[in-house]
């Protein structure tokens, strides 16, 4: 492939919390990042309501959220994202936030990044109600704007190798090989501490750790059936 077809390229992925962008999409972002791809990263909420405090405990409710930025920006580096931006919704209040000023401000964002390809969690799918609420806020922003990017939905672990269980038709995913980032993706997993230190897999060996690690990451195409596009590359 040729690895500068995507310079200049720009993503922009829309999520919760920080880790989302680590624990399921990491591999991708590391892979577009090295390739060039101008990545802008909104963690709606710093994850201050979490329950994992560090093993053995190190952070409490007042500590949680600084502790947490300084993970996801370590996160960042790991993965090659060059803009972080914080929208400062307390966790787990996200479905709360008032919904009309929640999608200007990602239409905004849109209309400033341009990207070509936006990721966000699907509406009903997102697994969290903080995940579902940013993600349904993020495709009514993407529809308003009438960008001509492409929105995808990013997906757990492999679900989607059965898209049909989901209401997906196999054209509609897109399955990304991310096995030559997935050193960067174990480093973003550890640098969120907090998060990862009650699981032990992540502090096995490097070798042990990334064999833990899928190959794939797969994500949905929002515009379903789409056939311009790749089956193995989001851009
Ligand atoms: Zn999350």
């Amino acid at each position: 492939m040729n690895i500068t077809k995507n310079k200049g390229m720009k993503l922009l992925a829309v999520f919760a919390h920080p880790d989302d962008e680590s624990f399921i999409c990491g591999g991708t972002l590391a892979k577009y990042a090295s390739e060039g791809v101008e990545i802008t990263l909104v963690s709606a909420t710093r994850g201050d309501m979490g329950r994992r405090m560090g093993n053995p405990p190190y952070l409490n409710r007042e500590t949680m959220a600084a502790a947490r930025e300084l993970e996801l920006r370590e996160a960042c580096e790991h993965l090659g994202v060059k803009r972080l931006i914080f929208f400062d919704i307390r966790d787990k209040t996200v479905e709360f936030v008032e919904e009309e000023s929640l999608i200007a401000r990602i239409a905004a964002l849109i209309e400033e990044v341009q990207p070509d390809v936006v990721l966000t969690f699907h509406e009903v799918l997102g697994g969290h109600p903080d995940h579902c609420a940013i993600g349904k806020a993020t495709t009514a922003a993407f529809q308003r704007t009438g960008r001509q990017g492409a929105l995808y939905f990013i997906s757990f672990g492999d679900a989607m190798t059965r898209p049909e269980r989901f209401g997906f038709a196999p054209q509609d995913i897109v399955r990304i090989d991310v096995q030559a980032h997935l050193k960067a993706k174990l480093a973003a997993f550890r640098a969120h501490r907090c998060q990862t230190e009650i699981d032990e897999w992540v502090w096995l060996p490097d070798r042990e750790a990334l064999a833990k690690l899928g190959r794939y990451e797969y994500f949905m195409k929002w515009d379903r059936g789409a056939t311009a596009r790749s089956n193995d590359d989001l851009f």
